[in-house]
């Protein structure tokens, strides 16, 4: 994203009813707006998205035949600013899905899975958290054809490609869809690889 000059620093975390915006980069905007407003401006609309996400389709058909009148309110949610709150200001519950939304629409849930006392043999000294415990590894594929290489591109929809998506590295990828210096085919998309 840096490199195509498309990296967006704005970002919330979605925490019970609570957005925590991103705000530390200047040039961030807060994301939770559009939002809030549509709350605001569209509220029986947003109350029926609700009442569909909290009841179920099998409440929706039994309210239809019963026609009860609806009971449920919408959360009222509120917006900070990120970096002014710590972790312990967090209300949360253990195994609930939150929102962690970044870079315009990209979306990962956050669970907070587990809590304890501290140990005595944990490190005691506050400044050094919060500590990292594991950290996923990066994965490298190779080179679809050759099997040798670390890829460096990925094709798609490549009718010449023995797969789809199909990885290549530098010499293949060339070997295949160039000839002297110039592309044979272009009907499929080829994007940079880096790791998984
Ligand atoms: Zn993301
Ligand atoms: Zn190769």
């Amino acid at each position: 994203m840096n490199k195509a000059g498309q990296q967006d620093p704005s970002g919330y975390f979605l925490i019970e009813e609570v957005f925590f915006n991103d705000l530390r980069d200047p040039s961030a905007i807060d994301y939770s707006k559009p939002i809030l407003d549509w709350l605001k401006n569209s509220k029986d609309e947003a109350l029926k998205k609700w009442e569909c996400i909290v009841s179920g389709e099998m409440k929706q058909k039994q309210k239809a035949l019963l026609g009860s009148a609806s009971i449920s309110h919408l959360p009222q949610f509120k917006a900070v600013d990120m970096d002014k709150m710590r972790f312990c200001d967090l209300r949360f519950r253990l195994g609930a899905g939150y929102l962690y939304c970044h870079q315009g629409d990209c979306k990962h849930v956050i669970v907070v899975r587990d809590m304890r006392l501290i140990h005595p043999e944990d490190v005691q000294n506050r400044a050094t958290y919060p500590i990292t415990t594991f950290q996923l590894k990066l994965r490298f594929r190779k080179c679809s054809v050759c099997k040798i290489y670390r890829a460096e591109k990925v094709t798609v929809d490549d009718k010449w490609a023995p797969m789809n998506p199909c990885y290549f590295c530098k010499n293949c990828y060339y070997m295949l869809h160039y000839a002297n210096g110039a592309l044979l085919y272009d009907e499929f998309s080829v994007y940079d690889y880096h790791h998984e």
